[in-house]
Order: structure tokens, then C-alpha cells, then sequence
């Protein structure tokens, strides 16, 4: 990775992110699986090519990748997340399917 490299902050996939989880993320932290380094989604660093690639703002090693396949967006997480989720927004993620309850 060169200094010159263009990237965004994870701020930019706030929104993406948000329709995946059903929560906002970029405030949550994430512990780096390399440096140990914790730092909010926000203050990653994306990487944009044939997919959506976030990386440590630390030691840029790669936190998460997003491809798009099809109608699909496949999402590899790397290190530790932390997702706060309300119970009342788990009934709004789509992973649940129409008619079953919510996970508990
Ligand atoms: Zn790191």
C-alpha cells in the first residue's frame, strides 16, 4: 500500500453498511486483528477497485470487503465488531425472513 493511494473514510459506506445491519456503524468500534488497534467504522480507511475494501487506519490491514455479485453483496469481516442493535430494529433486518420472528 503507497502513501498515494486514494481512499475515503469509512464514513462513506455509512449507508451501505446501515442497509446490511440495520444500524448505524460508523460510530462502533472495531478491534484490528494485526495492530490491536481499536477505532470507530468511521475512521477506517476505504478502498475502492473491483470491490469496497476498509482498512485499518493504523496499520492498514484490511478490516473488511464488500463484492457485489449479482444481485448480492457478499461481506467478509476481519478482526473484532462490536454491533449494538435495539431489539425493536432487529424486526427490520432483512436477513429475517417474512413471517418468521425475530432471533432472541
Ligand atoms: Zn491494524
Amino acid at each position: 500500500m503507497t502513501d498515494n493511494a486514494v481512499w475515503l473514510d469509512g464514513n462513506a459506506i455509512g449507508g451501505l453498511l446501515q442497509e446490511c445491519f440495520g444500524v448505524e456503524l460508523t460510530g462502533m468500534p472495531r478491534r484490528c486483528q494485526s495492530c490491536d488497534a481499536v477505532r470507530p467504522i468511521g475512521a477506517h480507511r476505504l478502498y475502492r477497485g473491483a470491490g469496497l475494501v476498509l482498512r485499518c487506519p493504523v496499520c492498514s490491514d484490511v478490516a473488511l470487503r464488500i463484492t457485489t455479485v449479482g444481485e448480492r453483496r457478499i461481506l467478509h469481516l476481519e478482526g473484532a465488531w462490536r454491533i449494538d442493535i435495539l431489539d425493536s430494529d432487529l424486526v427490520s433486518l432483512s436477513v429475517f425472513r417474512a413471517g418468521e420472528p425475530p432471533l432472541r
